[in-house]
């Protein structure tokens, strides 16, 4: 087909007051969703399990269908266009490559179903695979390949078509940990270089901090917060997600911190990174904990700690070992303060 060699041009995607409900469920599994994924950039959608990123992702490829709301991409309303029309490919964690099929096969197979012309797939198709480093592994079947190679031959896939959109649904997470890092590494080198629009779902706080321009924490159908990752990381708008980022110490305000604590606030926040072996200085307050526990996480070791009556999380250098009743201070800057609904206050 003329037209299918054309360069990819990547497309925002805009997603307007989209609600799914499947037939058996009483909740939502899309809530009234907002969402604008800027074109030639990474967004990565990040929640607990069930909170609906694969359904947005799903509902953006055309694999599912919308029960209200609107979807756009590159401008065009495509809420009632054919998945196959949309110019969106989708990689899945499970590689979903043909058995049957050579690495070669697997990546030109969507350049066969769109009736490609064979000198014209072929070249596309070797294209694909050279910018996967696939080249020197063309003849092989997936069952003779490594975790890693057949997730490459699922990229490739999903770029052989040059889409507008790139959607991967938790990609990585069947490889172990240090390849995963090197997965993480080439797509965002990949994506700089071809300007791809890419959505991301993971529920690994590491990788979509390390990957996302912008941001999206889900929660039971709804978007909790979007952003810059150093934004929401540092000004998380909900107790959810400074929790569910890195897990923030969420106490009481009546609590510890009484003697600090602002109007109309209920809890307040404080990262494990920001509480702080010692005494203080004038401006710090100071706490006493009792180390329950500790976990060597590497270069770190996380302390676990009784404060005035409540749990606590604390991150010091895996040398220091604290240990029974010990003297912490915290700066009045690191704090964050929340409402009762669970809000932030400032
Ligand atoms: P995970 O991280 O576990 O993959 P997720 O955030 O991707 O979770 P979804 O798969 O989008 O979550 O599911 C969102 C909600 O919709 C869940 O409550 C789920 O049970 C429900 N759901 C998903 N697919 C269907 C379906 N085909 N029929 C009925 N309910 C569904």
């Amino acid at each position: 087909v003329a037209g299918e060699t054309a360069a990819p041009t990547p497309s925002a995607v805009r997603v307007s007051a989209a609600t799914k409900r499947f037939d058996r469920s009483e909740t939502a599994a899309l809530d009234d969703v907002h969402l604008t994924v800027p074109a030639g950039s990474i967004t990565v959608l990040l929640g607990p399990s069930g909170c609906g990123k694969t359904t947005l992702l799903r509902c953006i490829t055309g694999l599912e269908t919308l029960t209200s709301g609107r979807i756009e991409i590159g401008g065009t309303d495509v809420t009632d266009v054919a998945a196959e029309d949309r110019g969106v490919a989708m990689v899945f964690q499970n590689y979903a490559l043909y058995p049957n099929k050579t690495v070669l096969g697997n990546i030109e197979f969507p350049l066969r179903m769109r009736r490609v012309d064979r000198v014209a797939r072929r070249e596309r198709a070797l294209r694909a695979a050279e910018l996967m480093r696939l080249g020197e592994l063309l003849d092989r079947k997936p069952s003779e390949l490594s975790g890693g190679q057949r997730q490459r031959v699922g990229i490739g896939r999903a770029l052989v078509r040059d889409p507008a959109v790139l959607v991967m649904d938790e990609p990585f997470s069947n490889l172990d940990a240090a390849l995963r890092d090197t997965m993480r590494t080439e797509l965002v080198t990949l994506q700089r270089r071809l300007g791809m629009t890419v959505v991301f779902v993971t529920h690994d706080q590491v990788e979509a901090l390390a990957l996302a321009d912008q941001l999206v924490v889900m929660r039971a159908g709804r978007i909790e917060q979007a952003g810059p990752p150093e934004e929401v990381y540092r000004t998380p708008a909900t107790t959810f997600v400074a929790t569910f980022l890195d897990g923030m110490n969420i106490f009481a305000a009546e609590g510890p911190f009484e003697s600090c604590s602002m109007p109309g606030a209920a809890t307040v926040g404080c990262r494990p990174d920001h509480l702080r072996v010692g005494t203080g200085d004038a401006a710090d307050i100071d706490l006493r904990g009792q180390v329950l526990m500790t976990e060597l996480r590497g270069r770190d070791r996380l302390v676990h700690l009784d404060i005035g009556g409540q749990r606590a999380r604390m991150r010091v250098p895996a040398d220091n070992r604290p240990s029974g009743e010990i003297a912490l201070h915290v700066r009045r800057s690191d704090l964050h303060y929340f409402t009762a609904d669970g809000m932030r206050r400032s």
